[in-house]
């Protein structure tokens, strides 16, 4: 590829990213989005999962908890496709403070935010598997949303709009003339091909590498990485979001998503968000955690553990000690008037509840910028797919699978992937990783972790793009290689009776570790 010129250049492809990159491009600017890896395999890829109602930060970060209620209108509206409309419960538990429900419904009046109380009986009858000592239950408009979805949904709408989106694109460089930034220089991590990027604007939107990318500019931006781990269990443990109602604190939500349930999340200070460790303590923790809302929950299986690291912005990193005590609200860097760089600013901090929000403010920013008046129009047009306005809901693959039960073959029986889902969306994300198609379709996400549908995958990737065999074993083995890092620090009753079947497959039948490769050595910096 040669050189790219275009007006507004979008470093990263999280949801913020992806929302500034639709946003650019619904208003007529021609716009390039870049990002590193697969999009969403920042911290977007790595979140909860929960479409905040604001209910959460009601107490503590007032404008924060109305920004969520507010854009989690929005997002039912627009990317309806995308949330599952679970409800959301605050319980209070035997070892949350009974005074805080009183400043709960007050904060959520304040802050707009629709709450019910309802008895302590109604709510056990909704949700049997929670704990029966709870005394208290608030019922908010808390949802589950899908990352995937709705971070895909936003470049393909962009795309529709003009936009190019160029995932695995790393930015190395950010060139400035009389201090201006004027664009980018890329490297293409899958061939190593590096070039330029020319741009009017450029707007960095990398998260909690916020401040990496801003310093390529010679701006200092403090972005604290907070990290968070998450639990999935292999089951819908409750149908509803349930919260703990009491000041946020460690593993206080588990999210319904999909076919499991997530328990989170930790908030530990870390200094380099790309080395997030998982120690068992931690593990132990969620764990303990999890029973406190779920008596039992130590029983059920475990699926994978993950963290991630919210961008947490504070113009003064040094008087920070506890990481929950910065605002989750979002923060946007004029770098001309902060810091005299001009054609360049940073969004960053927020939710992925208010990421469109965030896009909108950093747009409405690079039209000041340049003096042009062109109003946001993305609270108004539904992102693909979500037209018809209806939400996910839980049965609709097996709904679809019911129908075409004698044509089309199963591929994971986990997730309901038909054959043809899955040789659709090979041909329309071009490619040949199959990570890149497990977030596509979820794809090996269930309980058996790809046990036994990603020897499938690989087949039928191989048979339709026609690759080499070395190159198809090189994709099984780098995704049998990012599964194992979820499934490693929570080996224990059945999952580790998962592991060791999948062990024999894929080590004893298949031989993988042995299977030829490709040389890799050409475009990355291995050992020789
Ligand atoms: C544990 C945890 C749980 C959370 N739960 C929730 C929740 O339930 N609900 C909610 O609303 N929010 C939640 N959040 C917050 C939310 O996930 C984040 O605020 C949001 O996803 C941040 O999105 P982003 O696009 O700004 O950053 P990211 O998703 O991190 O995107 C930034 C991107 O920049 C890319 N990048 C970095 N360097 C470069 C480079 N040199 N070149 C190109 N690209 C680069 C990265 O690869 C990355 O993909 C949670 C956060 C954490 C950590």
């Amino acid at each position: 590829m040669g050189g790219l010129s275009t007006d507004v250049l979008v470093i990263g492809g999280g949801s913020t990213g992806a929302g500034v990159v639709r946003d650019a491009a619904m208003r007529g600017f021609s716009t390039i989005l870049v990002e590193r890896g697969d999009l969403a395999t920042g911290t977007t890829g790595r979140f909860h999962g929960l479409l905040h109602s604001g209910g959460r930060y009601v107490v503590k970060d007032p404008r924060s908890a109305r920004e969520c209620m507010d854009e989690n209108r929005v997002l039912r509206r627009i990317a309806a496709d995308c949330v599952e409309d679970t409800g959301g419960f605050f319980v209070t538990t035997p070892w949350d403070d009974p005074d805080y429900a009183d400043r709960f419904v007050e904060g959520c009046h304040v802050a707009g935010i629709p709450v019910q109380e309802i008895p302590a009986g109604e709510a056990l009858r909704r949700e049997p598997n929670i704990n029966p000592e709870i005394s208290r239950c608030f019922v908010v408009p808390d949802a589950a949303i899908d990352t995937w979805k709705t971070v895909w949904g936003c470049a393909r709408s962009a795309k529709e709009d003009g936009a190019t989106i160029l995932p695995y694109h790393r930015v190395l460089a950010l060139p400035t003339l009389n201090g201006t930034v004027t664009g980018a220089r890329v490297r293409n991590e899958r061939t190593g091909e590096e070039f330029a990027i020319e741009a009017e604007f450029v707007v960095n939107a990398s998260g909690a590498w916020a401040g990496q990318i801003a310093s390529m500019a010679g701006c200092d931006v403090h972005v604290l990485p907070g990290k968070g781990i998450m639990i999935a269990m292999n089951h819908r443990l409750v149908n509803t979001v349930v919260n703990r109602c009491e000041m946020p604190a460690d593993g206080d939500i588990i999210v319904p998503i999909r076919t499991v349930s997530v328990i989170g999340t930790t908030d530990v200070r870390v200094t380099d968000p790309d080395a997030l460790e998982i120690t068992p303590a931690e593990v132990d923790q969620m764990l303990d955690a999890g029973e406190r809302l779920v008596p039992g929950f130590r029983e059920q299986r475990a699926l994978r553990v993950w963290a991630g690291a919210r961008p947490l912005y504070q113009e003064t990193a040094d008087a920070i000690t506890d990481t929950r005590d910065v605002t989750r609200s979002h923060t946007l860097l004029n770098h001309r008037t902060r810091d005299g760089v001009e054609r360049f600013v940073t969004i960053t901090g927020g939710k992925f509840t208010t990421f469109r929000l965030m896009a909108k403010d950093a747009i409405d920013a690079v039209c000041a910028e340049l003096g042009t008046d062109r109003p946001c129009t993305t609270d108004q047009e539904a992102l693909p797919d979500s037209e018809e306005g209806r939400y996910y809901w839980l049965g609709s693959r097996l709904a679809e699978r019911e129908e075409t039960l004698h044509d089309d073959q199963l591929v994971c029986e986990c997730e309901l992937i038909p054959r043809r889902r899955l040789e659709a969306a090979i041909e329309r994300r071009q490619t040949t990783d199959l990570d890149d198609l497990r977030r596509t379709v979820r794809l090996g996400m269930g309980p058996c972790q790809g046990g036994f549908c990603i020897y499938r995958a690989t087949g039928i990737l191989h048979a339709l793009k026609q690759l080499a065999s070395d190159d198809a074993n090189r994709s099984l083995l780098n995704f049998l290689q990012e599964r194992w890092k979820g499934v490693q620090p929570i080996l224990y009753g059945d999952q580790l009776r998962q592991a060791r079947l999948d062990d024999w497959i894929f080590q004893g039948l298949l031989d993988v570790e042995h299977a030829p490769q490709p040389d890799l050595r050409e475009h990355q910096d291995l050992p020789a």
